[in-house]
C-alpha cells in the first residue's frame, strides 16, 4: 500500500468573489490609527510620480515603525496622508496608480478570506465587497500571496 497525495480541498471562494471599490475612502480614513506599509521601492516610485526626491518623500509622507516604513496619517483625522476629497465628494487616493501593495491587494487579504464570516466582517468595513466585478480564484490568491499583513 502506498500513500497517495490527498486531493486539496477547494477554498470556499473557488467560484470567485465580487469586489469593486466604491471610492468611499473608508479603508483609508480614521478615526482609528493604522499602518499603510510601504517598501523602499514603493517610496521611490511614489516620489518619482510626485516629482520629489526620496528624501522629501521620506520627510513629508513616511514614518519609520521599527524596521518598517508606513505612510503617515493626518494628525487630526487619522486619514492616510494621500486620501483626498474630490469636488464630487468622492474620497480618492491621490497616488492611486502608485499605491502600495497593501492597498492594491485589498480586500483579498488572508485575514479577510479565511472563511465566509471573515469576508462578511470585511464587508461591514468595506462597501465594495460583494459588489461589481467578480474576481477569479487565481486573481484572489495572487493578491492574497502578495500581501504581507
Ligand atoms: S472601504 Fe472599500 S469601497 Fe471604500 S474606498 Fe476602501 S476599498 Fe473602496
Ligand atoms: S495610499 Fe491611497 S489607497 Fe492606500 S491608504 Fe492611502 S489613500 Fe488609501
Amino acid at each position: 500500500m502506498r500513500f497517495g497525495r490527498r486531493a486539496s480541498k477547494a477554498p470556499w471562494y473557488s467560484g470567485g468573489l465580487a469586489f469593486e471599490c466604491q471610492e468611499c475612502g473608508g479603508c483609508c480614513a480614521g478615526p482609528q490609527e493604522g499602518y499603510v506599509w510601504v517598501t523602499r521601492d514603493e517610496v521611490e516610485a511614489i516620489a518619482a510620480h510626485l516629482r520629489i526626491s526620496v528624501h522629501e518623500m521620506m520627510d513629508k509622507y513616511v514614518r519609520k515603525v521599527g524596521r518598517r516604513l508606513s505612510l503617515i496619517e493626518v494628525k487630526k483625522t487619522k486619514d492616510c496622508v494621500f486620501l483626498e476629497t474630490a469636488r464630487d465628494g468622492q474620497r480618492r487616493c491621490a497616488i492611486y496608480s502608485y499605491r502600495p501593495k497593501q492597498c492594491l491587494t485589498w480586500p483579498f487579504w488572508r485575514s479577510n478570506i479565511g472563511d465566509q464570516d471573515d469576508w462578511a466582517m470585511a464587508g461591514v468595513r468595506c462597501v465594495g465587497i460583494n459588489r461589481g466585478k467578480l474576481h477569479s480564484l487565481d486573481e484572489i490568491e495572487t493578491r492574497r500571496d502578495a500581501t504581507r499583513e
